[in-house]
């Protein structure tokens, strides 16, 4: 077995279908990447796994789509247009721009020179013009994270089902920023999804409730093959927090290019409801927050005891998409040597995350007894709803499974002419460990729903 650098990744990512340059025919566009018809599987598959652990697991937390063009004064009073910066500087010998906190002394990547300018604060918030007339006025930002609509909708969410605290709003969608140096694939891009998650809970309840995301965060990761050994927490100094944050453990993952941040999960305090909420000095609010006359909003819960409004705090757990698949890539990429002396490449995803489920293999392509019944089973399988069902008539048995394993399809199925003329059972080939056993056509469907949910 070996391990995956990057170039491994990439270059499979391409090869199969999971991964590509956008624009990639006028020369790409820097920090943007398209998914492929496997990759598209792939995430919608972590998208739906983080999606059944926060919605359909418990009954505290609703989800929500909110739009991603957004009126500027939500990321005027959330802090976000004087505060989302990373320090610029510019090499004044070869004219390329650097991430200040990015570089290895005071040298230039680029060309090694260091007449470097001072660093100053960049805003990473991509802007738009909104409508017809360019007066410079009507534009709206691509959002820099999806938890501010979760804030801007806090009391619609409150009004419409009627939630106790603690409870949460769950949210998966693109998030976009100009990064000055995107890099490393997919793992540092201009155009980006987040799976975030806001959870309310009452003052005082917040750093237990901290402790507890953590660990959370921490079997799921585990539940989708990243391990916990390649984990590591990293407490963020006060120094380096975020403007909104009073504590954030960022979860760390062993990347190919080095231990970098994975999720974020941190405590928002009262600040961002806060923020958007009209007439604060009504409320006690430990954060401190801007002055809000833009809003019309009171972003607050009632209790009903005590019979006083108060702004709940928030604790965040923030994962990034794309680093997801990166994780999960990297994790289930091996090579082995097989006893005939060759290679094999495996993607070996848990089933859950797998692009394709179950391939369907007929031994002859033109044999009609053999292709309508690996038709008939692949129709059947379908009906599980367990995903996608991949019927491929090559003809060359063999080569269909290098080709699977290296997509990481955790089962193939061989319909041959024992299937046909002796006794309708077909050969199931496991990704893993290669092994092959025969399954009764009518047992299919139970095996193959009992594999998915091992
Ligand atoms: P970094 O320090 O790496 O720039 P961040 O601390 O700014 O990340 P957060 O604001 O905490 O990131 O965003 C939450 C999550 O969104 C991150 O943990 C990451 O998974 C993802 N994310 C943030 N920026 C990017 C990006 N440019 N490309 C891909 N994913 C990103």
């Amino acid at each position: 077995m070996t391990a995956s650098s990057m170039d491994d990744l990439v270059s499979l990512a391409k090869r199969r279908g999971f991964i590509f340059q956008s624009s990639d025919i006028y020369g790409g566009l820097q920090g943007v990447y398209d998914y492929g018809p496997l990759g598209v599987e792939l995430k919608n598959n972590l998208k739906a796994a983080w999606w059944r652990a926060m919605v359909y697991d418990r009954d505290d937390i609703e989800g929500l789509d909110a739009a991603i063009l957004t009126n500027p004064m939500t990321l005027r009073h959330s802090g976000h247009e004087a505060t989302f910066t990373d320090p610029l500087v510019d090499c004044r010998a070869c004219k390329s721009r650097w991430r200040a906190d990015h570089l290895e002394g005071n040298t230039c990547p680029g060309c090694g020179s260091n007449d470097l300018t001072e660093p100053r604060p960049f805003n990473l918030m991509f802007k738009t013009q909104v409508g017809p007339v360019q007066d410079g006025g009507s534009f709206a930002y691509l959002r820099p994270e999806t938890a501010q609509a979760i804030f801007t909708n806090f009391k619609n969410v409150v009004d419409s089902t009627s939630p106790k605290l603690p409870f949460g709003i769950a949210q998966i969608g693109k998030a976009f920023r100009n990064e000055i140096t995107p890099r490393n694939f997919i793992f540092r891009v201009r155009e980006f999804e987040q799976m975030e998650l806001e959870f309310f809970v009452k003052a005082g309840e917040d750093e237990a409730w901290h402790r507890t995301w953590v660990d959370l965060r921490l079997d799921w990761w585990e539940q989708q093959g990243v391990p916990k050994d390649q984990l590591e927490l990293y407490h963020v100094p006060a120094d380096e927090l975020a403007h909104y944050s009073k504590a954030t453990v960022d979860v760390m993952y062993r990347f190919p290019h080095g231990l970098e941040e994975l999720e974020g999960i941190a405590n928002r305090t009262d600040f961002d409801l806060g923020s958007h909420t009209k007439n604060q000095d009504d409320f006690e609010l430990q954060a401190k927050v801007e002055p809000n006359s833009d809003s019309n909003a009171k972003l607050a819960m009632q209790d009903l005891e005590a019979k006083a409004w108060h702004v709940p705090f928030v604790i965040e757990p923030s994962a990034g998409v794309d680093r997801g698949v990166l994780a999960v890539m990297n994790e289930a990429y091996r090579v082995e040597e097989l006893e005939n002396g060759n290679t094999r490449t495996v993607m070996s995803f848990k089933p859950h995350l797998a692009p394709i489920k179950v391939a369907i293999l007929p031994l002859k392509r033109n044999h009609e007894g053999i292709v309508t019944k690996a038709k008939e089973i692949k129709k059947n399988l379908m009906r599980l709803g367990v995903g996608r069902i991949f019927y491929e008539d090559t003809g060359n048995i063999g080569k269909g499974y290098r080709r699977h394993d290296e997509v990481g399809t955790p089962l193939c199925v061989t319909v041959d002419f024992q299937t046909i003329e002796e006794d309708d059972t077909v050969t199931v080939r496991h990704r893993d460990s290669m092994a092959q056993q025969r399954v009764a056509v009518s047992e299919l469907p139970a095996f193959v729903e009992e594999f998915m949910r091992s």
